[in-house]
């Protein structure tokens, strides 16, 4: 660095003479309004902060490599999956979800895995979390069921009345609640938990042929969680345990990688399968639809700076390219419009040319100017197309096939509908076929201790409606609730065995 460009300067290019002692009126008297420099210094830290996300506001990111490890081409035709081998560039940003910027790591929540891949055909971001269903199915809903995350409109505190409350009027829940209640809703890290793209995506093939997917990613580190007890403890030793611990690994050049899987599910078994393969609260048998391997993700870079590369990255499920599509899954749908608008209310119109998100391959289209273009603006090259000047063009060798709608009604239909009511049967498989012992103890145990922040007027409507939900599930997981709590369940017995598929 030449001793000119070592010279501190104002943002406009001027250097300094004096950086600690504004200019005033005497060595005792009132500041000078003419000192610029403190006035930039001062106007320029008060605008620091940009608008939290709403949602996943705590996170951690870092960059590393996607290889593809076999042969999926005769489901797509993505350039990045066109050969074993291919690697690209990724982004990884985890995080929690409820919690502010500020908020502790190991707060119970759902995980964030949102995965950027920096292909030859465009951006793909995978923006997933470390569960593979969700509390609700419809879009509609979601802002509601984030406020009962959030805090209490009088105490501005979180609160366990407003979350059970909600869940107990939404048994479509009760799948993802009973994995958030885990220890899984407690990860160690985010090097110990597993990804899931969760939505039903497409994959097309060079055939023009389109199956249904879901994208799974294991991690290679092995699952390990934090006990309640042992979450809190380390919320009050290190609110930022995950983030120190992802640092420091790759630090350590310990790489985290998961490796990447896909089910595939044909439209005509999606046509026929047990359970709506578009729900998000539900997801495929590993028996029926077996995991497929792909490829290997590793993490093997700090970003040099939080704010400009995980605080400024933008990840979207409509950021997709040749090869995926989407599918009629409602939440996907409704994420699709949701994502780029917060990024554009967050970092504006142009939040793709920031160099985190920006796709570093070639990138032509006839959008200019907004705020922040700091991009070149396309020059003085055409802005509107088609015209005579350029040879861009649209290619219709990307033309995805034609979707067969099973319907060409229009109405608002009830998410729980007969045939779409089953909210039990999975929530039951988990309990009984997955969790050992410990983690059904774990789980009882969490519950209850959850649920015994229930106050107020309308306490036992809510524990009863939500008991109901438990006893659908298993009636051993709801008796022992009940128990828990000192519930008397002789109330319940009658009711317990309806909307449930081959359970
Ligand atoms: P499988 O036995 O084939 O798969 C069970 C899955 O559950 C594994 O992916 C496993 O992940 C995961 N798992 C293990 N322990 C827990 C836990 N305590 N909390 C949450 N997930 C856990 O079963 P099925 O495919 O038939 O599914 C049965 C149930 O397993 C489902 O109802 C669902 O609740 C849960 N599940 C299913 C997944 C799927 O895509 N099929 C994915 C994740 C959960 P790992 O191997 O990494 O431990």
């Amino acid at each position: 660095m030449s001793d000119e460009s070592k010279k501190l300067t104002t943002a406009s290019g001027r250097p300094y003479f004096e950086n600690e002692n504004t200019q005033s009126a005497g060595p005792r008297g009132p500041l000078l309004l003419q000192d610029y420099i403190l006035h930039e210094k001062m106007a320029h830290f008060n605008r620091e902060r940009i608008p939290e996300r709403v949602v996943h506001a705590k996170g951690s990111g870092a960059f590393g490599t996607f290889t593809v490890t076999h042969d999926i081409t005769r489901y797509t035709r993505a350039k990045l999956f066109s050969q074993v081998g291919n690697q690209c560039r990724v982004l990884l940003r985890f995080s929690t979800v409820g919690g502010e910027k500020g908020s502790a790591d190991t707060e119970r929540d759902p995980r964030g895995f949102a995965v950027k891949f920096y292909t030859e055909d465009g951006n793909w971001d995978l923006v997933g979390n470390n569960t593979p269903v969700f509390f609700v199915k419809d879009p509609k809903k979601f802002g509601d069921f984030i406020h009962t995350q959030k805090r209490d409109p009088r105490t501005n505190c979180k609160s366990p009345t407003m979350m059970w409350d909600y869940w107990s009027l939404n048994p479509e829940s009760l799948h993802q609640v009973l994995i958030l209640m885990s220890d899984r809703g407690t990860p160690y890290s985010y090097r110990h938990l597993n990804g899931y793209g969760s939505h039903t995506f497409s994959l097309i093939n060079a055939g023009n042929h389109r199956v249904y997917v879901k994208f799974h990613f294991k991690t290679l580190q092995g699952i390990k969680n934090f006990s309640s007890e042992e979450a809190t403890e380390m919320k009050g030793k290190d609110p930022d345990h995950a983030q120190r611990d992802l640092v420091e690994a790759i630090d350590r050049g310990e790489f985290p990688r998961w490796s990447m899987k896909i089910q595939v599910m044909t439209e005509e078994q999606a046509r026929s399968f047990a359970f709506n393969p578009f729900d998000l609260t539900k997801i495929w048998p590993h028996a029926d639809y077996p995991l497929i391997d792909v490829g290997t993700l590793e993490l093997n870079e700090v970003p040099a700076n939080y704010f400009a590369e995980v605080e400024q990255s933008a990840f979207a499920p409509a950021h997709i390219v040749d090869g995926i599509g989407y599918s009629p899954d409602k939440m996907l749908q409704g994420r699709l419009l949701s994502y780029p608008d917060a990024h554009r209310y967050r970092l504006g119109a142009n939040y793709e040319q920031i160099p985190v998100n920006r796709c570093p391959f070639a990138v032509n289209n006839y959008q200019r100017d907004g705020a922040m273009r700091v991009d070149g603006n396309g020059g003085s090259s055409p802005n509107y197309w088609p015209n005579s000047f350029d040879s861009i063009r649209a290619d219709p060798s990307y033309r995805e096939p034609a979707q067969t709608l099973e319907s060409t009604l229009a109405d608002w239909f009830d998410r729980n509908a007969p045939g779409e009511d089953d909210h039990y049967t999975q929530p039951g498989w988990l309990y009984r076929k997955v969790m050992n012992d410990v983690d059904r103890l774990h789980l009882v145990q969490n519950i209850v201790g959850s649920m015994k922040g229930i106050e107020g007027p309308k306490k036992s409507d809510i524990i009863n409606r939500q008991l109901c939900h438990f006893f659908r599930a298993d009636v051993q997981l709801g008796l022992s609730i009940a128990q828990g709590l000192g519930v008397d369940v002789a109330d319940f017995m009658p009711s317990l065995t309806t909307n449930r598929v081959g359970a």
